[in-house]
């Protein structure tokens, strides 16, 4: 099949807006960075924990049926051992005679090296994950490996999360963390790296309610991100063949993202039977299963994964906000983030730095920090500023002039309409509350509404 559709974003304009606002920088970069290791910086670091919260929110808090976990990254090796992965959690890499470097030989096209055309050296397996010593002594007895992916956390825990929480069937666990996989071939920006961070559900539900379960699972996470601002045409859904299925999935299906380099795998979500539960209890000896009150029997769930990638859907979010127009008479570029996500939700700037106008705004700047990350500049023309806002994504900001001063007013502008309006300082936070919940009206100081056209 073809494939038209091209994203409107090279990822060099996304790394390189990264970099100069402060989202992300290369890690330990002093040191000539490090391969496929970022740091997220001041704006980065706000947008990701966005993210994460909007995730939470949604998954978690608005529901009654999930409850949530921090396991630690390091766990008992047996872990690794039932999962599988000490086993299968491995590329095949072939090396260069000539050159040395190594390749996933189920991603080369032909049999010699890409870099300098020398032969390869047979397949050969590569374990994709970390591993560290516990303890004073290196030696085998204190390995332990970094986790490469949250979800054994949850399956570990599963007895635990069932006697605390008394939740009966169907119930999930979420978690966000860290993950650590040694991968063969890194790149794409943030989008394949060796330290990343998963937003991961494991569902628990009963056996022959699993098929109904994964579909509403399947829907219900393409219309997270759509509910987040995504185009739903650049979400594409790409249900796995039978051979495609990993060892432990009876289906799976990848919500897939039109991104800069093509469409890639933004979440996988997995039926995963009893796998896991089954291979967990025969290897601890413990009974992982469920007491079903109704047929007075134990059960094993069957367990659905919707497991997603924080660093994934920063890159599609910035990818699918990102835009570039004209504004008062300039170009701009423009990040349409949602306001749930934008790291900085107002910016107050004065007219100028005269200083009542300046001590006048800085109050409002301080009583909004209140609520929300709020930005302050009052350097260059006014502009200049709204663009610098435009490009970080900044939903609103606020200017007070010095027709403030004496009618104790200011200018609303927003970022996607350009649309500006005037408002009463004292309803300016109510106002910015309303418009940053989505309602599009202003608030009067005595309580009314007033809906803008
Ligand atoms: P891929 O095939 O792209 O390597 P995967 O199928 O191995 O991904 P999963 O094991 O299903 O990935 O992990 C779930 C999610 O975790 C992925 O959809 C992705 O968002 C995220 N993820 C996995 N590996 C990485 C990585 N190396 N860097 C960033 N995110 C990752």
């Amino acid at each position: 099949m073809t494939e038209p559709a091209k994203a409107k974003v090279d990822m060099e304009k996304l790394v390189s807006l990264c970099r100069r606002r402060g989202f992300i920088f290369p890690s330990s970069e002093i040191y000539g960075g490090l391969s496929s290791c970022w740091d997220y910086g001041p704006l980065g670091v706000e947008l990701k924990r966005n993210i994460k919260d909007a995730w939470w929110r949604a998954v978690v808090q608005q529901r009654d049926d999930m409850v949530g976990l921090d396991s630690s990254i390091l766990m008992h090796p047996q872990t690794w051992e039932a999962s599988g992965h000490v086993e299968g959690f491995s590329d095949p890499l072939v090396e260069c005679k000539g050159c040395h470097l190594r390749w996933r030989s189920d991603e080369l096209e032909g049999d010699r090296c890409p870099e300098c055309g020398g032969e390869l050296t047979e397949p050969r397996l590569f374990n994709l994950m970390f591993k560290t010593f516990m303890g004073p002594v290196e030696d085998e007895a204190g390995m332990v490996y970094l986790r490469p992916e949250t979800a054994q956390g949850m399956f570990v825990n599963f007895e635990n999360i069932l006697n605390t929480t008394r939740k009966r069937l169907p119930f999930g666990i979420a978690q966000i963390g860290k993950s650590f996989r040694n991968e063969v071939t890194t790149g794409n920006f943030i989008f394949r790296s060796r330290e990343f961070e998963q937003m991961e559900i494991e569902y628990f539900v009963r056996p022959g309610a699993d098929k109904q379960w994964f579909d509403y699972w399947v829907e219900e996470r393409v219309n997270w991100y759509v509910s987040l601002g995504i185009k739903r045409e650049n979400l594409k859904l790409h249900p796995h063949a039978k051979e495609e299925l990993a060892h432990y999935a009876r289906e799976c299906s990848d919500v897939n993202y039109l991104f800069p380099m093509g469409w890639a795998e933004l979440e996988g979500i997995a039926n995963r039977g009893d796998f896991d539960l089954v291979q967990h209890a025969a290897s601890s000896g413990k009974g992982l299963s469920y007491y079903d009150e109704e047929a007075k029997e134990h059960i094993v769930p069957y367990i659905i994964e919707p497991s997603a990638g924080v660093d994934r859907t920063f890159l599609a979010l910035l990818c699918d906000a990102y835009d570039e127009d004209e504004a008062e008479g300039e170009k701009r570029v423009l990040l349409h983030l949602h306001p749930d996500l934008a790291p900085i939700k107002a910016a107050v700037l004065p007219l100028s730095r005269k200083e009542h106008l300046a001590s006048f705004a800085k109050e409002i700047y301080a009583d909004l920090r209140q609520q929300w990350m709020v930005g302050y500049d009052d350097a260059q023309s006014i502009g200049r500023r709204y663009r610098r806002q435009d490009e970080i994504g900044t939903p609103f900001c606020v200017t007070a002039d010095f027709e403030s001063l004496e009618d104790k007013q200011v200018t609303i502008r927003e970022r996607d309409s350009l649309r500006q309006i005037r408002v009463p300082i004292e309803s300016l936070k109510v106002t910015l509350a309303a418009k940053l919940g989505g309602e599009d009206l202003f608030v009067l100081p005595e309580g009314g509404k007033v809906w803008k056209e």
